[in-house]
């Protein structure tokens, strides 16, 4: 039973990987192939040189895609059959006993440790060979440090009672401990939503209020319009970092916010940046977040549930190059290896995702103006170097957003 379940690991892991490369081989070719020229329907909008850099830029970044689903392929395959897994634990059980939560914490901390060392590497090329070279990064070295060290911090803060109360409930609470942890999962995932404007996001931005008394006005107009009520309009230092602008929305209730990117306010006329709130906002009238955040939460019963079955199953130890069973690694095994199981589910949440952004555009077009979100959008594809000629493949597996031709296209016609 274990070596067939190695294998249909294997198979998984190789046909997931296999379609990330060719996913991404793909890509690359079908941008270069329309590098020569702007796509007919921007060509007034998007001067050619533009056009060559958003080109390049999506080429550089789908090559480092390819190196992180390899490395990524490598440290799933060292940590599980290569056995790592194993390894980490055995060391970790000279000084806590196998079955105690002190060696389960320490496992899995140890894992998204050196995992996340492994993946920095990948970061800094991102951020200061990749986002560098296109002009877009803003980072010195000194805060990218910071960064990592805060988010390992937050991560640390947040995470370990959670995982240490998981753990607690998967040794405890009996055969449904699955069903104690995923109300557990829900009630935590409301709490860090209430906390994170709050509390999260200062550590690593400055929020203002928003100081240009027109637009604040405008944007009041526009809540009021479609019935929103906000507790606050912030503008957040995105240029600390990056020059890619952006605005959102966070938290639920009451704490509900809206921020917008010091860089989107620089490069947006007020009727513009009115049109892509219009939008934003679309996403929570049509209950999009909320229903983004039921769909999570089913999701997540449904793996708990397969989790709930697979820990007490050896041949999942043992499928998967774990000798001596225990909760750390029965948590571990499963969190490494279901991203190759649920790949192939991309597309569809890619699908559902695009249909939101439509119906969100339609939303913008009947509160805000068409043209002005259209006029955003240029200017943002071009800001952010995004590619106006994906593959159509690449872009129906992956997309969130639709393609730009396509959404412009449908606002156009409205
Ligand atoms: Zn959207």
């Amino acid at each position: 039973m274990s070596a067939a379940f190695t294998l249909v690991f294997l198979a998984a892991l190789a046909a997931a990987t296999g379609s990330r490369l060719w996913l991404a081989v793909r890509q690359m070719r079908h941008v270069r192939a329309h590098r020569a020229a702007v796509p007919a329907s921007f060509a007034d909008a998007i001067p050619l040189d533009a056009h060559q850099k958003a080109a390049d830029y999506t080429v550089a970044k789908t090559r480092l895609g390819m190196v992180d689903a390899l490395l990524d392929a490598a440290v799933l395959l060292a940590l599980t059959l290569g056995g790592a897994l194993q390894g980490l634990s055995d060391l970790w059980a000279r000084v806590l006993a196998p079955s105690s939560l002190g060696h389960g914490t320490a496992l899995v901390l140890s894992v998204l440790a050196l995992r996340g060392l492994l993946e920095l590497p990948l970061g800094a090329w991102r951020t200061f060979g990749i986002e560098q070279r296109f002009g877009f990064n803003r980072m010195t070295v000194a805060l990218f440090v910071a960064d990592v060290v805060k988010h390992a911090l937050v991560g640390a803060a947040l995470g370990v009672p959670l995982l240490g109360a998981v753990l607690w409930l998967m040794r405890e609470a009996g055969e449904r401990w699955w069903l104690y942890a995923w109300a557990l999962l829900v009630a935590y995932s409301l709490f860090l939503q209430m906390i994170y404007p709050a509390v999260v996001m200062p550590l690593f931005n400055k929020f203002s209020p928003l100081a240009d008394a027109a637009l604040a006005e405008r944007v009041e107009r526009l809540l009021a319009r479609c019935g929103f009520r906000a507790k606050g309009l912030y503008v957040m230092d995105g240029s600390k970092r990056s020059a890619h602008g952006n605005a959102f929305f966070t938290g639920f209730g009451a704490s509900k916010r809206i921020v917008l990117f010091d860089t989107l306010l620089a490069r947006l006329r007020p009727a513009e940046i009115e049109a892509v709130l219009a939008h934003e906002l679309g996403h929570y009238k049509l209950h999009h977040v909320a229903k983004g955040m039921l769909l999570s939460w089913a999701v997540s019963f449904a793996l708990l549930a397969a989790l709930g079955w697979l820990a007490g199953e050896p041949w999942f130890y043992q499928g998967l190059g774990v000798k001596s069973a225990s909760l750390g690694a029965a948590l571990l095994l499963f969190l490494l290896v279901v991203p190759e199981f649920t790949f192939f589910l991309q597309p569809a949440m890619s699908l559902y995702s695009r249909r939101h952004e439509f119906e969100a555009d339609r939303y913008a077009t009947r509160h805000s103006a068409a043209r002005e979100l259209i006029a955003a959008l240029v200017k943002l594809y071009q800001d952010n170097a995004a590619t106006l000629t994906p593959d159509p493949l690449h872009s129906t597996f992956y997309d969130s957003h639709p393609p730009a031709a396509a959404r412009i296209a449908r606002l156009r016609a409205t």
